[in-house]
């Protein structure tokens, strides 16, 4: 054997001691899946390209459902028959379209490598995380074998995220919550960031979802009897009128509201912040009124601390331009942070855009939000991003998107969604987008991050 050969093997078992069972490195195994393309609905394909990487790093895997645009499946230390209880790591396998694809710098579901990031959709949203968890508890089966642990260790993989769930983890947690026994699930959320604190916008804050808002999407619309010509007075306008509508709706002042899960978050924020920034976090219901314009002009503050009514889309059926058409619809896309019943937003839009003759109908919701009081599983996360990045903070957050997590916070599972790596805020843009892609460093640090917590939790500690 030469120094060649001698010096592949040493490669190799470095990369076994650090990647547990599987020897390839985590650039590597995300540009592959990420070539897998997994566009909801189509799912099937990445999420056994994933299961079968779990079975080669020693994973015992449990297939829950294996349709086409429903494949959902486990992979854990132990089966989940043991029973024990389980430390989840969730992650979905479907991706949002690629839109145009003329327009990325490589083609979307080619993995590229290049200038130290991985390409593609899915890149970052959500198949990293998937590849953090992998690499992470296939580093501790050898420790499972020798020892009976205190946990089970779990990546739950699901599809239909992308398109509210209820193909993926709302199926799970309907047929399979008993064999699954989660005892707590991280998932997607937060991330690390900067620009937060006022007193050192250059410290990374690093923010862990604890619930996050529910939606509520409404399709307004209003209709004519037949198409009526351009030269109509305007106010018989349909479109004008609906127009009209919508803008008293988004001139309404916006009410800062703050809940139990953001007075939290603003307290926690306050041991990092200085003088009066820190009085106001640390007294967000007497200072908060004080300072509301600055909060409201805040994309970030105005989002976690307010309600959003936003328009997604305006449309309606072809006329010719001298004629208005016969109807026109409005999708309403909705965000609150306390529970809100159907009957309540409905009663307050017709309130706002005074829009007489409008029809108001839900297309869809998210289950009302409930929020996770931080645990020793918030703690052991806290402590592990800590370790890895000492000078940093950490908050829990609320998390203004919607995904999986509601799922388990219904059934009362402690759940934590977080990226464990700090995304810039460039990086950030890139979800949902073109060009969407996470720089290698952010895999390493998720995988460190994912490893302590994992010790944490196999030292059994408190
Ligand atoms: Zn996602």
């Amino acid at each position: 054997m030469g120094f060649k050969q001698h010096f592949f093997f040493l490669i190799l078992f470095l990369k076994l001691q650090v990647f547990g069972q599987l020897p390839v490195s985590p650039e590597q195994l995300l540009s592959e899946y990420v070539q897998v393309k997994s566009v909801t609905g189509n799912e099937a394909p990445a999420a056994l390209f994933l299961l079968e990487k779990c079975r080669e790093a020693g994973l015992k895997t449990f297939i829950f459902n294996d349709e086409q645009n429903s494949f959902n499946f486990a992979a854990s230390l132990y089966p989940l028959e043991s029973g024990k209880p389980n430390v989840v790591f969730h992650s979905h396998c479907d991706v949002v379209h690629e839109g145009d694809s003329s327009k990325w710098t490589y083609p979307p579901f080619s993995g590229t490598i290049a200038d130290s990031a991985v390409w593609g959709r899915g890149a970052i949203d959500n198949k990293a995380l998937a590849v953090m968890q992998l690499m992470a508890i296939s580093g501790f089966v050898d420790t499972a074998r020798q020892a009976e642990l205190p946990y089970n260790f779990t990546m739950l993989v699901v599809s239909n995220e992308e398109n509210g769930g209820q193909l993926g983890a709302g199926r799970v947690i309907n047929e399979y919550l008993d064999l699954l026994n989660p005892v707590v699930v991280f998932g997607e959320g937060g991330t690390g960031t900067k620009n937060v604190l006022m007193a050192d916008p250059e410290r990374t804050v690093y923010g862990i979802s604890i619930i996050h808002k529910q939606g509520i999407w409404l399709d307004l619309s209003l209709k004519n009897n037949g198409s009526a010509h351009g030269a109509i007075a305007s106010g018989d306008n349909i479109y004008n009128r609906l127009v009209a509508g919508l803008y008293r709706l988004q001139r309404q002042k916006q009410k800062i509201k703050i809940t139990d899960a953001s007075c939290l978050m603003s307290k926690e924020l306050s041991a990092y912040e200085k003088g009066f920034i820190k009085c106001v976090y640390r007294h967000p219901k007497l200072f908060f009124p004080l300072v509301k314009k600055r909060i409201l002009n805040d994309p970030l503050l105005s989002l976690i601390f307010t309600d959003t009514y936003n328009i997604t889309n305006i449309d309606s059926p072809y006329s010719p331009m001298n004629s208005v058409a016969n109807e026109v619809h409005a999708i309403l896309d909705c965000r609150f942070l306390e529970p809100t019943r159907n009957e309540d937003l409905i009663h307050y839009i017709n309130r706002k855009t005074r829009c007489p003759g409008m029809n108001i109908q839900v297309l869809k919701e998210s289950a009302a939000a409930v929020f996770t009081q931080p645990d020793r599983y918030y703690r052991w996360l806290r402590e592990a991003v800590l370790q890895n990045d000492p000078d940093a903070a950490v908050v829990p957050i609320l998390f203004p998107a919607i995904c999986d997590n509601n799922y388990f916070r219904n059934k009362e599972i402690p759940t934590y969604g977080f990226l464990p790596c700090y995304i810039s805020a460039e990086s950030a843009k890139w979800i949902h987008n073109i060009d969407e892609r996470i720089p290698i460093d952010c895999l390493y640090q998720g995988i460190d991050i994912y490893r302590r917590l994992i010790k944490k939790a196999v030292a059994g500690q408190y």
